[in-house]
């Protein structure tokens, strides 16, 4: 009974999270305070009642525009604060009520904003980096990996990994992805970095792939490679064992 409180709990608190996650997102790359001015509407500057503010619902009940102006407010953001809602209630069902939760939560809050500004502008800010990394490492040396160097391991192989890929491929990652992936490696270990970076891969070619064929991006148009990371990195943190055996149950049957 108080657990289904506490997931309802989490839940809502992860909307809101969402919510500030686009703010932050949006903003920390242009250099603009995530505080002041309060939410308003970028094409006619009204500023947003507390009634438009509400997660996700706003969005819905407004048709997805803007009450003052009519503009379309993307899908992008009320997906974001479900998205975020959803992780923040299901982490403790992966992770349990442990010392392993806040890194969850922390996880999931790095990867929304990620996927905000690299979806708008193509940019994983530094400022949101180097906000997570003391942040991850913190909280690694209280719930640490086995064995406890994991977190070291894990942080280089993402940073060369990708270091090595972007020189190879001259221009195929930008230098926030290498960044990003040496943070993400505290948190998910040198096997979980692996992980992430062979579905961030594989969805990315696919997606490209289908995004081509369906003449949404054209040919040798670039398109970031941070959303990919970002669903690697959760499908690796979240469902690291059930993709393992789910891998060797594909290899011991061929
Ligand atoms: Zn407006």
């Amino acid at each position: 009974m108080i657990y289904n409180l506490l997931y309802t709990y989490l839940f809502i608190a992860g909307s809101v999270f969402g919510s500030f996650y686009n703010v932050v997102g949006l903003r920390v790359p242009q250099k603009k305070s995530i505080i002041t001015p309060g939410s308003h509407c970028v094409t006619c500057d009204r500023s947003l009642r507390w009634t438009e503010l509400v997660p996700v619902w706003s969005w819905l009940l407004q048709g997805g525009k803007c009450k003052g102006c009519g503009t379309r407010i993307a899908i992008l953001y009320p997906l974001i604060e479900l998205t975020t809602a959803i992780l923040f209630a299901l982490s403790p069902l992966v992770v349990g009520w442990s010392k392993e939760l806040p890194v969850a939560l922390a996880l999931v809050s790095l990867l929304m904003i990620v996927l905000v500004s690299d979806i708008t502008y193509m940019i994983i800010s530094d400022k949101v980096l180097l906000f997570f990394l003391p942040l991850f490492v913190l909280l690694r040396v209280l719930s640490p990996l086995e064995p406890w160097y994991n977190m070291i391991a894990g942080a280089a192989l993402g940073f060369i990994l990708l270091l090595l890929i972007a020189m190879i491929s001259k221009g195929g990652m930008g230098g926030g992805d290498i960044k990003l992936m040496g943070v993400l490696g505290i948190v998910l270990g040198w096997k979980g970095v692996l992980m992430a970076f062979f579905l961030a891969s594989l969805s990315g070619a696919l997606i490209g792939m289908a995004l081509m064929a369906a003449g949404i991006v054209k040919r040798r148009e670039p398109i970031p490679f941070g959303p990919f990371l970002v669903l690697g990195a959760l499908c690796s943190y979240f469902l690291y064992d059930e993709l393992m055996s789910f891998y060797f149950s594909i290899m011991t049957f061929s």
